[in-house]
């Protein structure tokens, strides 16, 4: 499937509340019918005869449908999240509704719960896989436009202790990119902050806090040429040999200091780690980079909660998504943002 610019597609409406979302999507057939417009909205296009006509419908296969004329099967859900899942189209949907509508997403036993299912292992699949949609193959870089500057930190994340006794913590360095903006002079909003907000995030895990992975992140996630804001740690002194402008702020240690200069990175780490904590109370180094997705995601979006549903259903896109015999055998590598750790 290639990319299509489904975010621009009024035919294929968001459901805003639960009621609307069940008259929309009452079962497998009307899930299929929507897959359906967003892959051919001008019609069913046969790819082995060319033959634009509707197609059969297998009723016990809704995501197969059938050339009128050669018999020739496409399957619905290629490129999808849920391609060779037996979880029934409607309960994706349903699960990608919940995820896509609900700010702060929920738990695996939350999410077996919601959708009435018997196994957790079906639960905890069925939400990587959405995360695996959350991450855009072709993710841009974030930054690059003019007078306007990009916050970079990083910051340990987990650490409960394993009993080896105190002062050993098992923490994941995570580092992490933000944009700082600034709304119209003159508006109301303008008063919060100076008229500073944060745009998109960048989130990885990061090995050390060294040179090199510090300015490989920085390099990976933000637009060559940026000006890009950090602490004055060492580890980002080789930002301007990259083609940074580079500026280092001093002190930040001091609350008032990373308030004035870097209000937006540290207001995004907060909000990561109560997120982690209060809803998956804490998560494996392994899992880590998939929630560091979900979190990017969510923080990305939260101005635009209706395209997530289709981002997650991998029907904006082609997505490459985890077995669950993958996630466990450690075989199935979380995409990262940009590609960092690959
Ligand atoms: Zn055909």
């Amino acid at each position: 499937m290639t990319a299509m610019d489904i975010h621009q597609r009024d035919d294929l409406a968001f459901p805003q509340s639960l009621p609307e979302f069940q008259r929309q999507f009452p079962d497998d057939a009307a899930c299929a019918a929507y897959l359906k417009r967003a892959r051919w909205p001008d019609g069913f296009i046969c790819l082995r005869c060319g033959v634009i006509a509707e197609p059969y419908r297998i009723v016990t296969r809704p995501g197969v449908l059938e050339c009128r004329a050669c018999r020739r099967q496409t399957g619905l859900l290629v490129g999808t999240v849920m391609e060779r899942s037996h979880t029934p189209l409607s309960v994706w949907f349903w699960a990608a509704y919940l995820v896509a509508s609900q700010t702060p997403g929920m738990s695996a036993v939350q999410f077996q719960r919601q959708l009435g299912l018997t196994r957790y292992e079906t639960a905890f699949g069925i939400l990587h896989k959405l995360r695996a949609g959350m991450v855009r193959p072709d993710q841009d870089r974030i930054g690059g436009r003019p007078k306007e500057h990009v916050e970079v930190d990083e910051t340990w994340v987990g650490g409960r202790t394993r009993g080896e006794g105190r002062g050993i913590h098992h923490k994941t360095l995570v580092a992490a990119a933000v944009e700082v903006r600034h709304r119209e002079p003159g508006t109301a909003q303008d008063k919060r902050k100076d008229g500073r907000y944060a745009g998109r995030v960048r989130l990885a895990i990061a090995a050390d806090r060294s040179a090199g992975s510090l300015c490989d992140f920085v390099e990976s996630a933000t637009m060559p040429g940026s000006l890009i804001v950090t602490d004055d740690w060492s580890g980002y002194a080789g930002l301007r040999k990259r083609g940074y402008d580079h500026h280092a702020i001093a002190e930040c240690g001091d609350p008032e200091v990373a308030e004035q200069f870097m209000p937006m990175i540290h207001l995004v780490f907060s909000n990561l780690k109560t997120w982690l904590n209060g809803i998956h109370h804490g998560v494996s180094a392994k899992h880590l980079q998939a929630y560091l997705n979900e979190f990017t995601f969510r923080f990305n979006r939260r101005f635009y909660p209706f395209n997530a549903f289709r981002s997650l259903l991998g029907i904006a896109g082609r997505v490459e998504a985890p077995t669950y015999a993958e996630l466990y055998s450690g075989v199935w590598r979380h995409p990262t943002c940009s590609g960092f750790l690959r």
